[in-house]
């Protein structure tokens, strides 16, 4: 009769037990935001993070991941990316390119401004997977309007007003391509930016004068694009960090990568990233050009700095949690309980991979970063191996498929 008894006992608690719509199981889990790294499951509810914690029952899941070989992370942040469901001019799809990387949230850097943001909303933001978001350039018409020298073009008050009506969709500011020798693009940025209470994103290279925008015009949280670029002066000609640049990290400006076609060199990386001086955040600069001969993608770009010498935790960090605080969206980039089922599933492969950068540099290296899944609001959007499917043999009838 005993055990009779216990199945007595035990089948009002298993009634009780949630059902996970989908479970990722004994992956190697690694959120930098909640300070997680080691192996757990993953279970998800809806479009949210239900649990994280060792031994989550599979029976209780639709779908059971077996994540043993590979690490789970937070859905990845790119925040310096062009992009464009039409595939206009440099631009590119978010969906195709983003979440294949593991990205699940992607902002557009300026590529619109305050006069034809709300158009690239509803062509695109509206109709991605992909969470896309903005920096609203400073020019009114953007990048498109070949009026990027136009100072006219620049209104704080207006772009301002463009902010406030998209919070949380428009999450910064963006000045860049600016050519006269003078501050009138980047003060009119941080001026929108003040008034909207947004960080300004800025791709300006001013040549010697660097250390001003640096220490002075930029304000703390501001972020400086493409840093380990050929023309921005971060190292001396004995390839040593210069201090102005640890000087303006200690005031709090934020240094981001924005590999792109021209901006990422092993030959400037490398001899800052073994000073110590790694980036805040860890973008792509993802376009046209820059997606092919470099491979700017953003697992791509993070297995460079994994190469150069970062830990995996480092690159993690710079691609989820680091760029969440940059756009000052802490509810991303976290795999925290109650947080949107946004997921990167990551393998680590061990051989001999060649890396191209912008400046016809290559570095071989023994790792590559590759995404096999992602979960964005709590669907699988890419499964490379098929790990969240049946195997054909036991798939059952047609009637199965849905
Ligand atoms: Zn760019």
């Amino acid at each position: 009769m005993r055990p009779l008894l216990l199945l007595t006992l035990a089948t009002p608690m298993l009634a009780q037990q949630p059902i996970y719509d989908i479970l990722l199981r004994n992956g190697h889990v690694m959120d930098p935001a909640n300070r997680r790294n080691g192996r757990m499951d993953v279970a998800i509810i809806g479009n949210k993070i239900a649990r994280v914690a060792p031994d989550l029952p599979a029976a209780s899941a639709r779908v059971v991941v077996d994540a043993g070989q590979y690490y789970v992370t937070p859905g990845l942040i790119d925040i310096h990316t062009h992009i464009d469901a039409q595939g206009a001019w440099l631009n590119v799809n978010p969906d195709h390119n983003c979440l294949p990387s593991g990205v699940t949230t992607a902002a557009d850097a300026g590529s619109s401004g305050h006069k034809n943001f709300e158009n690239f909303k509803r062509r695109v933001i509206d109709r991605s997977q992909t969470r896309v978001l903005a920096f609203l350039n400073i020019v009114g018409a953007g990048m498109y309007g070949a009026v990027e020298q136009d100072v006219s073009e620049m209104d704080p008050e207006a772009a301002a007003r463009m902010i406030a009506k998209h919070p949380g969709v428009i999450i910064g500011i963006k000045t860049a391509h600016f050519k006269p020798p003078s501050w009138e693009a980047v003060d009119r940025a941080v001026k929108a930016g003040t008034l909207a209470n947004v960080p300004v994103m800025v791709d300006f290279h001013p040549g010697d004068k660097y250390p001003e925008l640096v220490l002075e015009h930029m304000r703390p949280g501001d972020i400086d694009t493409h840093f380990y670029g050929r023309l921005t002066p971060q190292l001396d000609a004995g390839k040593k960090m210069q201090p102005y640049v640890m000087a303006a990290r200690k005031r709090g400006v934020l240094f981001d990568v924005g590999h792109g076609s021209g901006s990422f060199w092993f030959r400037i990386a490398v001899p800052a990233i073994q000073q110590g001086f790694l980036p805040d955040t860890i973008s792509t600069d993802l376009h046209k050009n820059s997606i092919m001969l470099p491979r700017a993608n953003m697992i791509t770009t993070m297995s460079k700095f994994l190469n150069i010498g970062m830990t995996l935790e480092q690159v993690i960090a710079r691609s989820t949690a680091g760029p969440a605080k940059a756009i000052r969206r802490p509810e991303l980039g976290t795999l925290s309980e109650g947080a949107v089922a946004d997921i990167a599933v990551i393998a680590v492969e061990r051989g001999k991979f060649a890396y191209l950068d912008s400046g016809h540099g290559k570095l071989t290296g023994d790792r590559r970063l590759r995404c096999v899944l992602t979960v964005r609001n709590g669907r699988v959007v890419w499964d490379s191996e098929g790990l969240s499917l049946t195997d054909v043999s036991r798939a059952g009838p047609y009637s199965n498929f849905k």
